[in-house]
């Protein structure tokens, strides 16, 4: 069982997590990996011990990672009970939701400003390799590049708590989108993200912000965030009941 650590396939594409590579960094990794790839189900729950067993580390270690998950909001940490993955609510994700949408204005208009051609040679790189993992029935790491794009614009972007609200952000998005797809699986279209970097490319802030703003619409209305959707919401549960005057719901 105790298999030695393995670094990421393509360990230098994420943020600090690969290069650095100390072990509770290849712990979060691979973590934030299956996260982004919708391989780990919302409300897991992520036990010490067997995660110990499963990456060949101390507590300790796996600790120090779970603790940047949660940082990063995708992992929570109960007193006494340890760590699950996240399950938003329904309203937790409208503001992710929300919060992204700005975030990706932002770094969208600063990546038209500084984005440098290597950069630029880096992202359509990446969307090829999208879809070429689309198109071999490799879907998980299909999505995780669509994700990647998001993280690696936001480095284009050159502002550090921008790259930072974006990790949060894109791995919030995928459990959302684990928890509430409605049907198959979806991911971003990685036509729009080619259609993106040509707009930056060109320098031209309005087309490239109104294209991402067109992107997100795409991955919202894929969601089944609307009153259809399932509640923890008692009085909105049984809201039919409660507009009818004879039902009691006291009991
Ligand atoms: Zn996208």
């Amino acid at each position: 069982m105790n298999e030695q650590l393995q670094p990421l396939k393509k360990p230098a594409r994420v943020g600090k997590a690969g290069r650095s590579g100390t072990q509770d960094d290849i712990v979060y990794a691979h973590i934030f990996e299956a996260i982004l790839e919708q391989r780990l189900a919302p409300g897991t729950k992520l036990s010490e011990e067997a995660l110990g067993e499963i990456f060949g580390v101390s507590r300790t270690i796996i600790r120090r990672a779970l603790s940047r998950l949660a940082h990063e909001s995708v992992v929570l940490l109960r007193p006494n009970r340890g760590a699950v993955v996240a399950s938003p609510t329904v309203e937790e994700a409208r503001q992710v939701f929300f919060s992204r949408r700005m975030v990706e204005r932002a770094i969208t208009e600063l990546a038209v400003q500084h984005a440098t051609a290597e950069q630029l040679n880096e992202l359509r790189q990446m969307v090829r390799e999208e879809r070429d993992s689309f198109s071999r029935g490799d879907r998980g790491a299909g999505i995780r590049l669509s994700g990647e794009f998001h993280l690696k614009l936001a480095e284009a972007a050159g502002n550090a708590p921008l790259v930072s609200f974006q990790r949060s952000l894109v791995s919030q998005t995928s459990l959302i989108i684990a928890q509430y797809e409605s049907g198959t699986r979806s991911h971003c279209s990685y036509d729009e993200h080619m259609q993106l970097i040509d707009a930056i490319e060109a320098r031209d802030a309005q087309q490239a912000v109104s294209l991402m703003m067109h992107h997100m619409d795409h991955i919202d209305s894929k969601l089944n965030l609307d009153e259809e959707s399932a509640s923890d919401d008692l009085h909105a549960v049984f809201s039919h009941l409660l507009k009818k005057p004879k039902v009691s719901v006291k009991g």
